[in-house]
């Protein structure tokens, strides 16, 4: 029996991977998803461990916004499939969601594999084939896709359109190890090298500090660099900070101290303190508290705040200058942590290497969509919801221009 219907290969069984599956499959496509690792979507079940933020509630332009460089080319992706409809989709594979109070969405189940159980369920019943412990080579000299099986034998398939959805290469172990960036690159393709994004950074912590004090939160503080400021949370670690504050200025920061070997980030301790009150409770007279206790009691510092302006240097005597200390703490960083660590990566294929439906303009009939395309955004919500509307996009693009099978195998 012949089959007329398009054949489409998604290689990578992430987000963007099996969204496109999906997209396809529902139109009709014949489907086959081909990953590398022994199963799928390793990525989202890792993000589903800090509570799987999906996406973000504000509004359209702020969200569209928090993808920098790259917002005016993701835009007309983000509004065809915006955050409600992503909403929406976990929502029909039984996954109600809710707002946490920092407009940040979640399942409400808080992790991900109810999730990615039922999206399975889905596309077997739509007929996608999952082929898993495929490793992606390239090309032949026949333009079929070639894959290495585990037993090392080499696989061809020759579909009517491709969608490559590799993802980025932090946290290589998860599967995305970025490894088909040299096989583009050979083809023609402009990529830009991987750099971390949302990663924390290095500091030279005083052995007493770090003893006492990594693993610590430093909660409701602001953080500045570069003329913007960020309210929320950092981590303390033994190696220097992280956490969603440093995340959303990892960008600036990472710029930074990769081309001056250093930044300096500053951190306000008491952001909803005014500074003259704040000098004003730091004059009342101090009797016999230690320092830590009085600025625990006068300027309600956590202990990890009161070691951190500790830590920045000798602290000063004079109330007005103690409060100025507590508003802009400095922190030296002096190194970005690696991409292993890194929550995603900054670099991959150039929006020049595309055109509008995100098909490769040195490969026709390839689609690429995800982390692999160089774009970043703080966490939030906006790597997923970017990773999904990017593989709905191409694989809509994939469905308008279907071209006349050739062989398949
Ligand atoms: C610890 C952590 C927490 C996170 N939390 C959040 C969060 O809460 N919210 C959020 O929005 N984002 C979060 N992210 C980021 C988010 O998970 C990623 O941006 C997203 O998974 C990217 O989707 P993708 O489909 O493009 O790539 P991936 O999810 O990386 O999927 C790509 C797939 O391609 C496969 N692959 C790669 N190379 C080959 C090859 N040669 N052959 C075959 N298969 C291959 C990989 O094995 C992988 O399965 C988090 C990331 C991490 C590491």
């Amino acid at each position: 029996m012949s089959d007329h219907r398009p054949s489409v290969a998604v290689v990578g069984a992430g987000p963007a991977g099996l969204i496109a599956a999906e997209t396809l499959a529902s139109a009709g496509a014949r489907v086959t998803v081909f990953e590398r690792m022994p199963t799928t979507g390793r990525k989202l079940l890792m993000a589903g461990r800090g509570g799987l933020n999906l996406t973000h509630s504000e509004p359209f332009e702020a969200f569209v916004g928090r993808y920098g460089p790259a917002a005016e080319r993701l835009r007309p992706m983000l509004e065809a499939f915006a955050p409600t409809d992503l909403v929406a989709w976990a929502e029909g594979l039984g996954q109600p969601t809710f707002v946490g109070s920092s407009g940040r969405v979640f399942p409400k189940a808080l992790k991900a594999s109810p999730l990615l159980r039922a999206w399975l369920a889905r596309l077997a019943e739509l007929g996608v084939e999952i082929r898993t412990r495929r490793d992606w080579l390239g090309w032949d000299a026949e333009g079929a896709l070639r894959f290495r099986t585990e037993a090392g034998a080499i696989e061809t398939v020759r579909p009517d359109a491709t969608i490559l959805a590799l993802g980025g290469a932090s946290w290589p172990g998860l599967g995305s190890n970025g490894a088909w960036a040299g096989v583009l690159a050979e083809r023609g393709v402009p990529v830009q090298p991987f750099r971390p994004a949302n990663s924390g950074f290095d500091v030279a912590w005083s052995p007493v500090f770090k003893d006492r004090f990594a693993g610590e939160p430093l909660k409701n503080v602001a953080l500045s660099f570069g003329g913007r400021t960020v309210k929320g949370e950092a981590m303390l670690a033994r190696y220097g900070i992280e956490g969603g504050a440093v995340y959303a200025l990892s960008a600036p920061l990472r710029d930074a101290v990769e081309r001056d070997g250093r930044a300096v980030l500053e951190i306000d301790l008491r952001p909803d303190l005014p500074l003259e009150r704040l000098a004003e409770r730091l004059s009342r007279p101090r009797a016999g508290q230690s320092l830590s206790n009085f600025l625990r009691k006068a300027a309600h510092l956590s202990p990890a705040a009161a070691g951190l302006l500790r830590e920045a240097g000798e602290i000063p005597a004079d109330p007005t200058e103690l409060a100025r200390r507590i508003k802009a703490t400095p922190v030296v960083l002096s190194g970005v942590q690696s991409l292993d660590r890194a929550i995603s990566s900054a670099g991959g294929i150039d929006f020049a290497a595309v055109d509008h439906e995100l098909m490769l303009r040195a490969l026709p009939d390839v689609y690429v969509a995800g982390e692999m395309l160089d774009w970043e955004a703080p966490t939030g919500g906006y790597l997923l919801q970017a990773s999904f509307a990017t593989g709905v996009w191409a694989a809509r693009a994939a469905l308008r221009n279907p071209r006349p099978s050739t062989s398949s195998g």
